[in-house]
């Protein structure tokens, strides 16, 4: 396990014993499925010449473009520090300098008969829930992300203050989790954003993609940091805390900010 700590706290995060920070997505760097802020651009463009980053999220590599990379102006130089880690880590891009383009590695994806079962463990919960479709949706309600399927109650391009309203204590989804655990062995189900529930192979969860990222640059978990903002039990980000760094929960993006900007000043004082 790792240390936990909250915004409160961060003094004891020592700049000089971090070779990366690694961060959730939806509710740490941006609002959920929406636009990486300025002021967060800024600020981890900031972080980027001191620190190797990482984003992990439950979210696809194309999700990833729109949400994230296109809102960061970020120079070319600085993004061989920048890695993506689309589906839970599923997958790991890195910006090739060679190609000017993102490439991406990918584990194994789902067979048919895997998301045959998962599509059907879904409609059993919903069941069992009383779960219902909602008149209206915006996308589809079960994503294919190929390592990964993803639910959300609206669908993946609800605007977010229908998505706030569904499930912010996380009852709904807790239930509907309960029903599918036991339909699905063999497989990781976790509570993501605001309205989803992502599936993945067992062992397929933040801890698997940080810990390949450690090993893809030999850094030991002591010298990284990770920030989320679903860290309580059952959350998506929970995995991380196995992985040995120092985990670093936060309510939301302007949280996020805080945390970086106090590294940020406390790396300039170590330089004083
Ligand atoms: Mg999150």
């Amino acid at each position: 396990m790792c240390a936990l700590i909250s915004l409160k706290n961060i003094a004891q995060i020592v700049p000089k014993n971090i070779d990366i920070i690694a961060f959730d997505l939806d509710g740490t760097l941006a609002p959920s499925k929406s636009p990486l802020q300025p002021e967060m651009a800024a600020v981890l463009i900031k972080i980027l010449q001191h620190w190797k980053v990482a984003v992990i999220s439950g979210a696809s590599f194309a999700q990833f473009q729109s949400q994230f990379l296109h809102n960061l102006p970020c120079p070319i130089s600085l993004l061989a520090n920048l890695s993506i880690l689309p589906t839970d880590g599923g997958e790991l891009c890195r910006y090739d300098a060679h190609t000017n383009k993102w490439q991406c590695t990918q584990d194994q994806p789902f067979t048919d008969e895997e998301k045959q079962k998962i599509r059907e463990a879904f409609a059993h919960a919903f069941t069992t829930v009383g779960f219902v479709q909602p008149p209206t949706t915006y996308g589809p309600i079960i994503e294919d992300r190929s390592t990964q399927i993803t639910f959300s109650a609206y669908g993946m391009e609800a605007p977010l203050d229908i998505k706030k309203t569904w499930d912010p204590e996380h009852r709904k989804r807790s239930a509907m989790v309960a029903a599918l655990k036991p339909l699905l062995p063999g497989f990781s189900i976790h509570i993501g954003g605001a309205t989803s529930i992502d599936i993945t192979r067992a062992g397929i969860d933040k801890a698997y993609g940080l810990r390949k990222l450690l090993t893809t640059f030999s850094i030991t978990p002591q010298r990284m940091v990770y920030v989320g903002d679903e860290l309580f039990p059952d959350g998506n980000d929970a995995p991380a805390l196995t992985v040995g760094a120092l985990c670093v929960a936060v309510q939301g993006p302007e949280e996020t900010i805080q945390v970086l900007k106090n590294l940020l000043v406390a790396t300039n004082l170590e330089h004083m």
